[in-house]
């Protein structure tokens, strides 16, 4: 049997059969002929004469240890219907790449469990690669219709860059907390960006919006309603309102700390020691974290009445009954305002004004608990390294991981 066809029976390179292949310092480097004479433009009219043409090598699986790569003519065309030139698009190849689509495919199935130095290095890739493929991946993937059927959603803040900078995600409840946009930025014009892309027909289909309480989103959402477009209800998500009052601990452990300390007593290094007791889900303290809270308790600590605080806070969204959660809410506002601890004497009037918004997300059932878990599913891709280059690059990689892209490995077709 020739090499060609060996090779041919091999790779099966649709629309396009083996004409030679050659051994360079670079790889093993095949050429393909394509089959169809008739010249295709993307936006699908055909032409037989070409504009010019040119010869592109496109990356391909490795065979064995050894780098391969296709070549094949390729040619422009003068498109009527586009007005201009373009280049003609061929089935083994995504658009623009200099990757095939098999290897595009491997790196993005790659890049959804594995770091990215572990992608590059296992794949001879360079991390730009990388990032294209997941690009191209996604664009090719990415489904319009995920935005048809919303109704209710959850916008959450992700930062990225060590902090430095910002992403907001848009996230469906009814389908498992799946990424529907993702765009730079987390002020009000980011929204406003998913909103205009909605359209003023999906905008008002939406029943509710649980979100961050950051004054960027809340004047978005006002100035959608003021105008008319949207009638959704705002629930504040659960997530969000325990961040506050864990942040109104650690103010008050540092009010408690300073008045120790000018008090003269031994309990101020103490205090010091407290932080991760007061602030982790009881159900995940360690035993000596648990004796922290003990000893706070006995001996009557304003600490261990602030954490009793923010533990109750809690059950808030733990009453299935929209009258009991309001009872219990105010409750909690009216203690939280007594309780002389300034933190949460702040914390209090803070969520009085957001009130209705809180019952909203009792009412209506949205605990972002699924989001919860897409926030930390995105510090993770941060963390893989894929958080480190463009906005562009992590939106993709947003898409990717918990946006419900299909990626088809090459051999599971
Ligand atoms: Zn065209």
């Amino acid at each position: 049997m020739r090499v060609a066809t060996a090779l041919n029976k091999i790779l099966s390179i649709p629309g396009a059969w083996v004409s030679g292949i050659a051994f360079t310092p670079a790889g093993v480097v095949v050429s393909l002929r394509r089959r169809r004479k008739l010249l295709r433009c993307p936006c699908g009219r055909s032409t037989r004469a070409a504009y010019d043409r040119a010869v592109r090598r496109w990356r391909h699986l490795d065979l064995a240890a050894c780098r391969l790569y296709l070549e094949a003519e390729i040619r422009r065309v003068d498109c009527r219907g586009c007005g201009r030139v373009r280049t003609e698009e061929v089935p083994w190849a995504r658009p623009g790449a200099r990757h095939t689509r098999d290897l595009d495919d491997l790196i993005a199935y790659m890049a959804r469990s594995m770091d990215k130095t572990t992608v590059t290095r296992l794949l001879r890739v360079s991390w730009e690669a990388v990032a294209n493929s997941v690009g191209r991946v996604v664009a090719d993937g990415i489904d319009d219709a995920r935005l048809n059927d919303l109704y209710r959603i959850g916008v959450d803040e992700v930062s990225y860059r060590k902090g430095h900078r910002y992403l907001t995600v848009v996230a469906d409840h009814d389908r498992d907390g799946a990424v529907v946009w993702a765009g730079e930025g987390r002020d009000s014009d980011t929204l406003k960006r998913f909103f205009v892309l909605l359209g003023e027909e999906r905008l008002g289909q939406l029943e509710a919006i649980s979100a961050d309480m950051g004054a960027g989103y809340a004047k978005a959402i006002e100035e959608a309603r003021a105008e008319g477009l949207l009638t959704a209800e705002v629930c504040l998500d659960p997530f969000h309102i325990i961040k506050l009052a864990n942040e109104a601990i650690d103010k008050t452990r540092r009010w408690a700390w300073n008045l120790a300390r000018t008090a003269g007593e031994e309990g101020a290094a103490w205090v010091k020691g407290t932080r991760w007791a007061l602030v982790k889900d009881p159900g995940e303290l360690t035993a000596s974290q648990r004796l922290i809270l003990r000893e706070l308790r006995s001996s009557r600590s304003v600490l261990y009445r602030a954490w009793e605080m923010k533990e109750t806070l809690r059950d808030v969204y733990r009453l299935r009954e929209f009258g009991a959660a309001h009872q219990f809410l105010d409750r909690w506002l009216a203690r939280a305002c007594r309780s002389r601890i300034p933190a949460f004497l702040k914390l209090s009037r803070t969520l009085r004004k957001h009130r209705n918004n809180i019952l909203n997300a009792v009412e209506l059932g949205l605990s972002n608990s699924k989001l919860e878990g897409l926030n930390s599913k995105i510090r993770l891709i941060n963390h893989r390294g894929y958080g480190h280059h463009s906005a562009a690059a992590l939106i993709a990689m947003i898409y990717l991981c918990c946006g419900g892209i299909t990626v088809r490995l090459p051999t599971e077709r």
